[in-house]
């Protein structure tokens, strides 16, 4: 395993942001982490730990090592009466892994097609499309400590998944939902391999207005996982940029949730908004439409702007691999003038999805 030095970054984040890395290590096992922590000058250095560059936003050169995931496998390892257990490494691709599954005839991950990003960082933020989140479908992983070079194994409940959110977003007992472990883990834990639940019988998860759109043109019987992961890739398409094409980081917004109270004080000033009530009575906002209505759609900072498509997403305006695209700080300073604006006119402050750095 060979640290290098002054890495481009561009083509390792799909917001094709210009920005280098000090210093990055490519991870393809245990020992290259249990190498890196027994040489004094990598060993005290902060980490950041890299997958598909698909949820983050560089806002300049990274100072801390990069270590980019490069654990792979993926296979079948064991099965229950209601589940097969498959695990894969973390630096396998997502889509590519979710295809392969469905291939081998291991079905319900297919809501999750076509999402960017690696296997390694899916529980990070408990990713999530179409009514399915990867906490619904996962079964435990494993982790190593960037301290001390301890592999340690973690069920869905030490994980404390929330709404895009984890014990890998975390840095402090404070700071992570009460009840679960102790100590956060961001920048601690490098995610080696993940192991998934996926159920038999297998039922399709619908519900969604988009999938129910397709359901009924194909004359509304129950339709098989590969027909879902198919539509799924249609609408996902049809409704976001492709990073290959249009660099982006998907959704930059959380949806924000709020109290029944709220969302009727809202609807009160504006009778449009889009709302779904949670089982547990609260709302949830669609934060796309709350940025629309500040009129944020199509417009730029620098090279920074709001996709025409979808208000959730920022796009950079600059070629993908080009010198002149935009910067962190100007994605930044738009995401900024976007917080703002929404909460001057609703109340609400929107949380950033992608991670900063
Ligand atoms: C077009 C587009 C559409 C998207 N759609 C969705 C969507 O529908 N639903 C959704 O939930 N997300 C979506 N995303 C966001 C993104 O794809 C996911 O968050 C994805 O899981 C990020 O994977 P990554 O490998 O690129 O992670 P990175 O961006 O490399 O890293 C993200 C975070 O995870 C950490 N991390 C990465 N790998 C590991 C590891 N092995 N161990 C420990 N920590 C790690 C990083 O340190 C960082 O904090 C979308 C993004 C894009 C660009």
């Amino acid at each position: 395993m060979l640290v290098q030095k002054n890495v481009p970054l561009q083509a390792f984040n799909t917001f094709h942001i210009l920005a280098k890395a000090h210093a990055l290590a490519r991870i393809s096992n245990v020992t290259d982490v249990q190498t890196l922590l027994a040489t004094p000058e990598w060993a005290q250095m902060q980490k950041f730990v890299l997958g598909g560059g698909s949820n983050v936003v560089l806002t300049g050169d990274v100072k801390p090592l990069v270590l980019k995931v490069e654990v792979m496998g993926r296979r079948c390892v064991g099965e229950t009466a209601k589940a097969f257990i498959v695990e894969a490494g973390g630096g396998e691709n997502w889509h590519e892994f979710v295809a392969w599954t469905l291939a081998q005839g291991y079905l319900g991950l297919e809501n999750l097609a076509l999402i960017p990003g690696t296997v390694g960082a899916a529980p990070v933020q408990n990713i999530g499309a179409y009514g399915v989140e990867l906490q619904d479908r996962f079964d435990s992983l494993d982790a190593i400590d960037l301290r001390t070079g301890v592999v340690f194994t973690l069920n869905a409940a030490q994980c404390a998944f929330g709404y895009r959110d984890s014990i890998f977003k975390h840095t402090s007992a404070s700071d992570v939902l009460a009840g679960h472990q102790a100590l956060g883990l961001k920048d601690r834990a490098l995610i080696l391999r993940v192991r998934f639940a996926l159920p038999k019988p297998w039922k399709p998860v619908l519900g969604y207005a988009d999938i129910d759109k397709k359901v009924a043109a194909y004359g509304g019987s129950q339709p098989t996982a590969q027909q879902v992961f198919d539509w799924v890739c249609e609408i996902r398409q049809a409704k976001l940029p492709n990073p290959e094409v249009l660099g982006n980081a998907g959704s930059f917004f959380k949806n924000p949730t709020v109290t029944a109270e709220q969302c009727a004080d809202i609807i009160a000033r504006d009778p449009k908004v889009v709302h779904y009530v949670l089982a547990d009575g609260s709302v949830k906002l669609a934060a796309g439409w709350l940025i629309d209505s500040c009129g944020w759609r199509g417009k730029s900072v620098g090279q920074a702007g709001v996709y025409e498509k979808q208000a959730l997403v920022l796009v950079n305006r600059g070629a993908i691999n080009g010198p002149d695209g935009a910067t962190g700080g100007e994605v930044m300073t738009l995401a900024k003038a976007i917080q703002t604006s929404v909460y001057e006119r609703f109340g609400i402050l929107l949380e950033i999805e992608p991670v900063v750095i």
